[in-house]
């Protein structure tokens, strides 16, 4: 083991060649440099990485097996625990969950482990070795609202138990924010349509354009469903409160995302649904999506692109890796600034923000610096465009249209430690009960619901009473 020895960073795009198209920007392993990373790994007896992994996946395990050219049983060691070990490789921030924990990361760098799973579940892909699915035999049947990685992981885990599972979603393609959200340059979509496609080749069903609410309810799915799992997320956005926030020309990152991404525009016009965009362009915020949307602004031809953030990079929510490749590709940040007042020519189109300068004073409460109005801060970026990026909700459909939920005060949805409801034999997990957070915490929350769906449902297989527990279904 070469525990001094360097960690191997897979090969990115440079920034001159990647804004000026779509492709993926982190490049994968060779499988010289995946087995000379593996071998990095100590194998510790008692792996701190592996407490450090919502699924539970067996880290040193899946390592070792790389490290011995054993690609096959590392991709199925991983899928033991993970359904969407392609989607994790590359959007889990391994780098506060796995790897912070790992041994090496004290002494300097942590394995990559992330980029390892990544290279397991594309070798599999890329060498068509893709394992078969459980057979299932349909001893109950679950239904499954929304398909973002909270509802595919709850399904998959219910269907390799040898449930039969049909997940309802909204949209027409499953997915959730890994195909709406998350551009194609960090998550390409064909592979997240393999792992849709290896969960339907393990019995799930998926109907899509069915909006639970409105097309059925949660009361009608309990009626021919022996339990119910809400991964609906909180996909519904924020807005700044400001003037002019109505104006043409102003997108919510959830609807500007949602139509390069899902409806194609990026592809534009070899698919027929162009997405309107200027040449100046603001985006508010400073997350992951805040990223995003800069980044696929700049693709899409933009030439200035702003983020207006009101305190500092320091303090920016988004990934490091994220922040420092939207730097790269040219996006302008404008820190210590807050927008007031988007500004409209006189047919109704943006033609400015208006925006305010800070300073940071004193922690607050949250330990967090506070900013404070900068006297003649005043400023105006002349842009045609904004972007919000600011934060999301919980759409209240499925929750207003079924009694018997508790809703907490941000208005998620309230569960116990299992993923319980307050509705016996409706269980939920991801966004909607966490608020927005991250694909494998919500692939963790599924995975919590679907072992206490089990256990209600063996609880009915041996014929105990069931509905005593509270949770499950009478
Ligand atoms: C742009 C963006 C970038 C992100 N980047 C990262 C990242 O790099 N790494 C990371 O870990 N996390 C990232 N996140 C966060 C992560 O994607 C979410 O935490 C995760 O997707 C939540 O999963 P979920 O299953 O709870 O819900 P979602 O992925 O939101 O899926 C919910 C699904 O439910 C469907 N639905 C909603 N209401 C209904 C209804 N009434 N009936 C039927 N279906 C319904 C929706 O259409 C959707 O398909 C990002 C989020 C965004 C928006």
């Amino acid at each position: 083991m070469a525990v001094d020895s360097q960690r191997v960073e897979p090969r990115t795009l440079d920034a001159e060649d990647r804004v000026g198209h779509f492709r993926e920007v982190q490049r994968g392993y060779t499988e010289e440099e995946a087995v000379a990373e593996a071998n990095r790994c100590l194998q510790c007896k008692r792996p701190p990485c592996a407490a450090g992994c919502p699924v539970g996946i067996n880290i040193p395990a899946f390592i070792d097996m790389i490290a011995r050219g054993l690609y096959r049983e590392a991709i199925e060691k991983i899928k033991e625990k993970n359904n969407l070990p392609a989607v994790c490789g590359r959007v889990c921030p391994q780098e506060v969950q796995c790897e912070k924990k790992c041994i090496l990361a004290k002494r300097g760098e942590p394995v990559a482990i992330g980029n390892l799973e990544r290279f397991a579940a594309d070798w599999e892909r890329e060498t068509g070795s893709m394992s078969l699915p459980y057979p299932g035999d349909c001893r109950f049947n679950i239904a499954v609202v929304g398909s973002g990685p909270s509802s595919l992981t709850a399904a998959a885990d219910l269907a390799k138990m040898g449930y039969c599972v049909t997940i309802y979603e909204a949209l027409h393609e499953p997915g959730g924010v890994l195909i709406y959200g998350i551009p194609e340059f960090r998550l390409p979509k064909n592979i997240v349509r393999q792992e849709i496609d290896y969960i339907k080749r393990l019995g799930v069903s998926i109907k899509t354009n069915t909006v639970i609410g409105k097309t059925k309810t949660v009361d009608e799915l309990l009626e021919s469903h022996d339990a119910v799992f809400i991964g609906s997320g909180a996909g519904l956005p924020y807005f700044l409160g400001i003037p002019g926030e109505h104006l043409n020309g102003v997108y919510t990152a959830n609807e500007f995302l949602t139509r390069s991404n899902l409806m194609g525009a990026h592809e534009f016009p070899s698919v027929d649904t162009p997405l309107g965009i200027g040449k100046n362009v603001a985006v508010v915020g400073a997350g992951n999506v805040a990223m995003d949307a800069a980044r696929t602004a700049i693709r899409l031809g933009a030439e200035n692109v702003h983020l207006v953030y009101r305190r500092t990079r320091e303090e920016m929510p988004a990934r490091r890796d994220e922040i420092d490749k939207a730097q790269e590709e040219g996006v302008q940040f404008q820190l210590l600034s807050s927008p007031e007042k988007v500004i409209g020519d006189d047919k109704g189109n943006v033609m400015g923000l208006s925006c305010q300068r800070y300073d940071l004073g004193e922690p607050d409460h949250t330990g967090r610096r506070k900013p404070i109005s900068r006297e003649h801060g005043e400023f105006c970026l002349p842009v045609d465009t904004v972007i919000i990026a600011v934060g999301q909700g919980v759409n209240p459909l499925v929750l207003e249209s079924t009694e018997g939920f508790e809703i907490g005060p941000g208005g998620y949805l309230i569960t116990d430690e299992v993923g319980a409801t307050t509705r016996p034999g409706v269980f939920a997990g991801g966004d909607v009960a966490t608020g927005t957070d991250t694909v494998i915490k919500a692939m963790g929350g599924g995975k919590k619901a679907a072992l206490a769906i089990h256990e209600c449902l063996e609880m009915r297989r041996k014929g105990k009473r069931v509905g005593a527990s509270g949770r499950c279904k009478a």
